[in-house]
This record gives C-alpha cells, sequence and structure tokens, in this order.
C-alpha cells in the first residue's frame, strides 16, 4: 500500500480488533482508496451493506483512507457480444460511503458480541432452535443436540408445512409424526396428501393410487425420458446471453418403446456442447430429432425443462423452430407433479425429488459428487466452468466430458427404472 506504483490490490488481507477482512479490490485515488465489494447478485441488500461496513471500519481503524466506497452487482440488462469483447457494462456500482458511516459504531458492537464466540473452547450460546434458524447452515448440528436427532420420522419431513409443524409441537413433546394428531391436518388443503405419507409411516407401507398404474399402462408408446443441464454464467461467455441466464448445454433422453423393453445408460441419447458456434440451434435440432414426433415425454420437475426449451426457442437462430419445440413442450408430463398425486414409499422420506424416490429401487444407478464425479445440477454448472476454463488440460476436458455424460444419463435411466417399478407394483 505504501508503494505509489501499486494502483489497484485485490483481495487485500487486513486486521483490526482479531478481526480479519479480504477486501476485493481498493483502487488508489488521488484523495484516498476506492474500496469495491463486487456481488454476483442482480442488486443491493443489507448484507451486502453490513459485510462492506466491516471492511470499512478495520481499513478506517488503521487509518487507511476510503474516499469512496461501492458495492459492485450486475447489471441483468447486460448482453455480451463476442465481437467487441468489452464487459464495460457488465457491472453497476452503488455508492454506499454515506449508509455504511453510520454504521461503524454497530460494527464495533458486532465485533464485541460475536469475538467470544470464536475463543477456543468457548461456549457455545444457549439459544433454541426457531424461526431464526431459516436457511441457516448450522441447522443439523443444532438439531443433533435436541430430541429431534433421534427421532425415525419427523414432523419436518412433510412437504412445505413439516418444518412450521415440527416447531409447533416441539413444545408439546412430540416429535415424530406418526405421534401427530390427525386433527392437525384438517385446515390443510393438502389433507389427504399429509395424511396418507402419515399412514404409510404408521403401517410401514407403500401407497399408490389405485387406477395409478392403469393410468400409466395407458401413456401412448413411444414414451420418451428428458432432463436438461443449465449453465447460469455471472460473466458471460457465450455469446448474445446475459449474466444469470440458464443457459442449457446438455440433454439426455431415453427412449422407450414397449413395455418389456430394456433401457441401459448407454442407450442415452445426449448432446454437451460448452461454448461452440451455433451451439443453440446444434442443441434444439439434435433434441427434435431425438425426441420424435409423438409419444409422451417424461420430465422430472418438468418446468425446468420447458423454461429451457422456451428460452433456447426465442434466441435469434432459432426462431424458425418455435413450432417444432412448441409441440415438444405440449407433450412433457411432469413426473414430479405425477409422482406427487399418485405414489408414496417410506423410503422417500416426504420428499419427491429424483434422489430420493429412487430409494426405492434396489439396482439405481445413485448419484455421488466425490471423485470428481457430478452429483447434482449444481456440479454440472461447475464442471461446465471446469471445461471452459483455458487451463484446463484436454485430458481433465475428456473426463469432465465422461462425468457429465453418464450423470444426465443415470436421470432419464432411473426415471424409467421407476416406471418398471411402478409396473411391478400392478403385477
Ligand atoms: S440452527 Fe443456526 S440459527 Fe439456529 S440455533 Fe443453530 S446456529 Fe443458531
Amino acid at each position: 500500500m505504501n508503494d505509489p506504483k501499486v494502483d489497484i490490490i485485490y483481495e487485500g488481507a487486513f486486521l483490526f480488533a482479531e478481526t480479519l477482512v479480504r477486501t476485493d479490490v481498493l483502487i488508489r485515488k488521488s484523495n484516498g482508496w476506492k474500496l469495491v465489494e463486487a456481488k454476483c447478485s442482480s442488486s443491493v441488500n443489507e448484507n451486502h451493506r453490513n459485510d462492506i461496513a466491516i471492511q470499512y471500519y478495520v481499513l478506517k481503524n488503521l487509518n487507511i483512507k476510503v474516499s469512496e466506497a461501492v458495492i459492485a452487482h450486475l447489471n441483468t440488462d447486460f448482453v455480451f457480444n463476442d465481437q467487441n469483447n468489452d464487459y464495460k457494462n457488465l457491472k453497476i456500482e452503488k455508492n454506499v460511503l454515506e449508509t455504511i458511516e453510520p454504521k461503524t459504531p454497530l460494527v464495533a458492537e458486532w465485533i464485541k458480541d460475536l469475538l467470544p464466540i470464536t475463543m477456543e473452547n468457548s461456549k457455545e450460546p444457549d439459544v433454541g432452535i426457531g424461526d431464526h434458524c431459516k436457511d441457516c447452515q448450522y441447522l443439523d448440528r443444532c438439531k443433533s443436540k435436541t430430541h429431534l436427532a433421534n427421532v425415525d420420522t419427523p414432523i419436518s419431513i412433510l412437504p412445505l408445512v413439516g418444518k412450521r409443524l415440527e416447531k409447533k409441537w416441539l413444545d408439546k413433546k412430540i416429535y415424530d409424526l406418526r405421534d401427530l394428531p390427525k386433527s392437525e391436518f384438517e385446515n390443510y388443503q393438502d389433507k389427504e396428501k399429509y395424511l396418507i405419507i402419515q399412514n404409510c409411516h404408521q403401517n410401514n407401507e407403500e401407497w399408490i393410487r389405485p387406477d395409478f398404474i392403469e393410468k400409466l399402462k395407458n401413456y401412448a408408446w413411444p414414451r420418451y425420458f428428458f432432463d436438461i443441464e443449465s449453465v447460469m454464467q455471472a460473466v458471460p461467455i457465450i455469446p448474445d446471453t446475459k449474466p444469470n441466464d440458464p443457459f442449457p448445454f446438455q440433454y439426455s433422453v431415453h427412449k422407450w418403446k414397449f413395455e418389456d423393453q430394456e433401457i441401459t445408460l448407454e442407450d442415452s441419447k445426449q448432446f454437451l456442447e460448452f461454448n461452440s458456434e451455433n451451439m443453440d440451434r446444434k442443441y434444439l435440432e439434435k433434441l427434435i430429432i431425438d425426441l420424435g414426433n409423438d409419444g409422451p415425454i417424461f420430465a422430472h420437475n418438468a418446468s425446468t425443462e420447458i423454461k429451457a426449451l422456451s428460452y433456447l426457442v426465442k434466441r435469434k437462430n432459432c426462431i424458425d423452430l418455435t413450432n417444432k419445440i412448441e409441440n415438444i413442450k405440449t407433450r412433457i408430463i411432469d413426473t414430479a407433479k405425477l409422482f406427487r398425486e399418485n405414489f408414496y414409499n417410506v423410503a422417500m422420506m416426504g420428499s419427491y425429488s429424483l434422489k430420493d424416490i429412487i430409494k426405492i429401487l434396489p439396482n439405481a444407478s445413485s448419484y455421488s459428487s466425490e471423485y470428481d464425479q457430478v452429483g447434482d445440477g449444481g456440479d454440472a454448472m461447475i464442471k461446465w466452468f471446469e471445461y471452459t476454463n483455458p487451463n484446463t488440460t484436454n485430458k481433465e476436458k475428456q473426463k469432465i466430458r465422461e462425468n457429465l455424460t453418464n450423470y444426465c444419463a443415470k436421470d432419464t435411466l432411473n426415471l424409467f427404472l421407476i416406471f418398471k417399478y411402478l409396473y411391478s407394483r400392478g403385477r
């Protein structure tokens, strides 16, 4: 900092009052330093202001003059154009010096309150689980210290209302869904569903709506299982995309032609590109072929697939494919909705995510994020970033391709296996 030739400092580390901050960017100005806190959100919120206020407090107490403090966030109107490679308008800077200056006394209080709990062997604060725990990453740990840790079927597994009911019945010492009075569900629109889930756990049995297998059998042939992976780029490198546009770069389609047909992972038809010319059009053209002209298309939480197709087909070099893509969209059936309305197994523990439903299958392909594999959509997105990193070697790229191909195929194969399982329950 004392070297006048240094004009910009990235990720500088500063320590005051046992509080370490890393400032994203410091830019030397004629009258002090410009402090920049970079966020990949589309606007500024109070947490961002508190974040930069702590940095400002530390710098100020170290006698570093901050003449400007800004939060830089993404400009959602920015469109990346690879012709001029210009990111000038990617960010919007919001000047916050005037709003964070008055927070300085508060920051001193925050540090005073929080420092004791950072000390080795310090006592944990005596605070029970409650509304303040929403989204807290330590929830499982805190629960493990209460009665809830040893409950077989926590009330919280109930879709939508579980967490609320768990808290409500905590004081009455009712922790297990099986012990909850049935009258509790009386006023809920999904009363029938909650009673079904509770009943399954009480009797350790599976529930299938009586006409469901027949309904499955009546779907036309061929049938398709379909899954999409997308990437959201904070700093777009795909031409004509905006920050955080969910851009589809992969799909898997499994085709099921007749009831007794067996399907394997290798039968998946796929598209997988990272940032190639005309990639959007190539994606849709191949998809139109792979999904044929008719037959139902099953996708889990299908709104993702429908939105992704709508996004791609609106791009200027894909518009002429609109009719074909609209036809595909009308054939899509959401299996999450289908299963939610017609089926429950205790192994699912209240969840209709594909990864939880497959717990009922003895031979399902399981998911793992270990050893560089792809375990979920978040991992798939990270692989896209790794692949497009200029430092990634060809060997590493090859591995990424294999892992992504395997992951996406698993999703569609597992849907097929769930159908087979349900068929077997109807025999
Ligand atoms: S779950 Fe989080 S917010 Fe709730 S008591 Fe534990 S640490 Fe505090």
